[in-house]
């Protein structure tokens, strides 16, 4: 028996479900999750000592690759100082300029801990902002666990929304409803019939959690009209986008400017931190400047600010999205070919660091599109790469990440192994 597998046993009989996260557990894909004991650049290497090609990246933040002698020696200098005050730190602020410079829509902004926390805060935030309770998100979009998030459609297209999760309350779900991604015409059936009583519209403006879709032209641009018509705050949901298909995420590549954005994964660098932010005015109904009530005992906390702002500092150097957008482009492209090569449909697209591919003869534009993919080939490539040592997502509905640590080398060696693979599916 390998060391994961043993390493798995066990821990399923103290943590629930094994993991500390469910998408870890491999459901979606059968078998055991892989048990890893340290990381460098864009290798993982497992309990077993078995070496992987990462293209998960801890879903994200690792940009600059494991490891990172800049960002942990960051960390090692922040560390000596002390782990955590519960008082500002000279570095919040430090941290807050530079992502405002990275994303000028963001007049402040506010730490906190995760993603889920950013979007928790943002969509109190708008509500209390416009002393509204409704508010909209996406089909196939995630934006965490909260309560009003946890929220999927109900059976119209207009309906209430319903729990996603037991333990979230019927009356608290009704708030929440939901739209098609890409669909501007239901959005604008759904703010004509309800916009005054819309808080908020929260969205990924590229998504990655139902894998990767990019907004049809106009779509954004659409959605920003109608909330500006109708007094609704826009939220940009960038946890996994944020400095990752570009320096200012989708909000620079798209250049429609939402009132707030949440932010999460790279900022931390690896560390837990999360950020919400935007317009003045929306800002400063926060406590204490204003009513609305967010707080966080280990917010802004300085070993994790260390990190994240090393990260930025990385990813702030001349050339880095440049070089990071042309391997994450081989990758895909060389990907798509091998695949072609096999007989196997395969669409893929990708922007920055981030990229989605798909068992499927059309492009992908989607939620619908995202589950007509064919999953019984997905498990099974998933399942033969992890054989040859290359770590994809174990699950179809997930985007994929390139780090500035991958070399050409590295994606050479993961094409040839997708050759077999798709040779054998
Ligand atoms: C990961 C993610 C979240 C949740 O962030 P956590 O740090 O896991 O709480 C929210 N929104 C999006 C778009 C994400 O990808």
């Amino acid at each position: 028996m390998n060391q994961s597998k043993k390493l798995f046993e066990q821990a399923s009989r103290s943590i629930a479900g094994g993991v500390n996260s469910p998408v870890r557990a491999f459901r979606a894909v059968g078998g055991n999750p892989v048990f890893f004991s340290h990381a460098k650049g864009p290798y993982l290497y497992d309990a077993d000592g078995k070496e992987y090609i990462d293209y998960i990246g801890s879903w994200g933040p690792m940009i600059a690759g494991h490891a990172n002698p800049k960002v942990i020696n960051a960390v090692h200098e922040a560390i000596k100082n002390g782990l955590s005050f519960g008082a500002p730190t000279a570095i919040e602020t430090e941290m807050a300029e530079r992502v405002k410079s990275f994303f000028p829509t963001m007049q402040k902004l506010r730490f906190c801990s995760s993603g889920t926390e950013a979007t928790m805060s943002a969509i109190r935030l708008a509500r209390g902002f416009t002393n509204r309770d409704t508010i909209v998100k996406f089909e196939g979009c995630y934006h965490g666990h909260s309560d009003s998030l946890l929220v999927k459609a109900g059976s119209g297209a207009l309906t209430f929304g319903i729990p996603s999760s037991p333990g979230v309350p019927v009356d608290l779900a009704k708030h929440t409803l939901n739209l098609p991604f890409n669909d501007l015409d239901a959005a604008e059936a759904l703010f004509k019939d309800k916009g005054e009583s819309l808080a908020c519209l929260i969205i990924e403006p590229i998504t990655g959690n139902m894998n990767m879709i990019l907004p049809k032209p106009g779509y954004l641009e659409g959605l920003r009209k109608l909330c500006d018509q109708h007094g609704s705050v826009m939220i940009f949901d960038e946890v996994m986008t944020g400095f990752r298909v570009a320096k200012g995420g989708a909000t620079e590549l798209t250049g429609v400017k939402p009132d707030l954005i949440c932010l999460g994964k790279i900022i931390g660098g690896g560390m837990p931190v999360g950020a919400f932010g935007g317009r003045d005015d929306i800002m400063d109904m926060l406590a204490p400047n204003g009513p609305v009530y967010q707080a966080g005992t280990l917010s802004g906390n300085p070993v994790a600010m260390a990190a994240g702002l090393a990260t930025l500092d990385v990813i702030a150097m001349p050339g880095f999205y440049e070089s990071l957008s042309e391997i994450t482009a081989s990758f895909s492209k060389g990907m798509v070919t091998a695949a072609e090569k096999a007989g196997v449909a395969m669409q893929g697209v990708c922007r920055g660091g981030m990229f989605g591919l798909f068992f499927a003869h059309q492009p992908v534009n989607t939620f619908a599109a995202v589950t007509g993919c064919d999953e019984e080939i997905f498990k099974r490539f998933f399942h033969q790469m992890l054989d040859r040592g290359i770590y994809l997502a174990p699950s179809m509905y997930e985007a994929g990440f390139v780090s500035s640590a991958h070399t050409k080398d590295d994606i050479e060696r993961t094409i040839d192994a997708a050759q077999l693979s798709f040779a054998s599916l």
